[in-house]
């Protein structure tokens, strides 16, 4: 096991061809000094929109890119220059990359047979026995299910008992039951082995579930690091308070009690129908069984309420209040504590 520490880490692409003339112009910045520190055996999730770096900030951890500046250790080793054979790092891709000639036996043996390791076999029987893959072992990965190739590509890197896991969306090629039966088991699994792991995903759920803390990263910046509890219930600006969380937060302006400048959030859990000074007409209701999501419209502004049992009709006119909400600069986004 290992701490990660990034300081200053950055990276940039820098095209060839065709890349204009001019400071700055044809250099793409994909990540901007990223500080972060793992702790040992910590589970760390990156979460953000496609294309904000999640992939690169991995891949640079891996060594299958090179860092542009800054310093990156995994424990003691500052890995920079260091090959990604050399990292005692294993990955595991949203593809699984299985070798699709070889069994199941021998693509979780691979990596220690190159190695002619002497523990190659009893540690690829512990591994397959530890994903309930025993039975499965002669099968080739076309003869397996989703769910089945995934632990597969899991038991390869379990088996090189490395000093961090990098996860690239493990869990996005199956389908919506499968995934949370692999949330759990990953869990589970980490709960077991306690390797440090950073996990990356866009589903936020899978980020909530798992990690032990969260990244969240807009275009390359870190927004903010901390608990799946810090995120939800203390998001440092706007960016993570409507990322984080499902039904996303309202964002509002010109409700009462709104200050000139600012946005009011407030999440669809937050806001109580019923009595209030805010006057809403309800637009239309989502009925999800038990629960239902009412729209409802105040001036010329929309508001998501979840209400749990019976939900106003169409058309009635409703009185609003918030039991929680938060306060962003319009301009920048940042969010606005109220004085201690
Ligand atoms: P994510 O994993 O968050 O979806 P990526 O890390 O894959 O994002 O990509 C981040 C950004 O870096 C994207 O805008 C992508 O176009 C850019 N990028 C990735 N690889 C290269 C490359 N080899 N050359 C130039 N830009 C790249």
């Amino acid at each position: 096991m290992a701490t990660l520490s990034f300081r200053g880490v950055q990276k940039s692409y820098v095209s060839g061809t065709g890349a204009r003339r001019g400071s700055g112009e044809g250099v793409t910045h994909v990540l901007h000094r990223v500080d972060l520190e793992v702790g040992d055996g910590e589970f760390i999730a990156l979460v953000g929109p496609s294309g904000c770096g999640k992939s690169t900030l991995l891949r640079c951890v891996a060594g299958l890119e090179e860092i542009s500046a800054g310093d990156l250790h995994i424990g003691p080793r500052r890995v920079n220059d260091i090959a990604p054979k050399d990292r005692d790092v294993a990955m595991v891709f949203q593809s699984y990359a299985l070798y699709p000639h070889l069994s199941v036996k021998e693509n979780m043996a691979f990596a220690l047979r190159l190695q002619r390791h002497p523990e190659t076999e009893s540690r690829v029987a512990e591994a397959a026995e530890m994903l309930g893959l025993t039975p499965l072992l002669a099968r080739l990965p076309k003869e397996l299910s989703g769910g089945q190739r995934q632990r597969v590509a899991m038991g390869r890197a379990i088996v090189r008992r490395p000093s961090v896991f990098l996860f690239d969306e493990p869990l996005s090629n199956l389908d919506a039951a499968l995934r949370q039966q692999m949330r759990v088991e990953l869990r589970r699994r980490h709960q077991l082995l306690r390797t440090t792991t950073l996990y990356v995903t866009h589903d936020q759920v899978e980020a909530l579930t798992l990690a032990d803390r969260i990244v969240v990263l807009n275009a390359g910046v870190v927004q903010q690091v901390g608990t799946p509890d810090e995120l939800y219930f203390d998001p440092a600006n706007r960016f993570v308070a409507g990322f984080i969380g499902s039904p996303t937060m309202n964002f509002v302006e010109h409700v009462p009690g709104c200050v000139r400048g600012e946005v009011v959030g407030v999440r669809p859990n937050d806001v109580e129908v019923g009595s209030g000074e805010i006057v809403a007409t309800v637009e239309f209701v989502e009925r999800l069984g038990f629960e239902a999501m009412v729209h409802l419209r105040v001036g010329e502004e929309t508001l998501m309420a979840r209400v749990e049992g019976e939900a106003p009709s169409p058309g009635a006119k409703v009185g609003v209040r918030f039991s929680r909400s938060y306060r962003f600069e319009k301009a920048t986004g940042a969010r606005v504590r109220e004085p201690a």
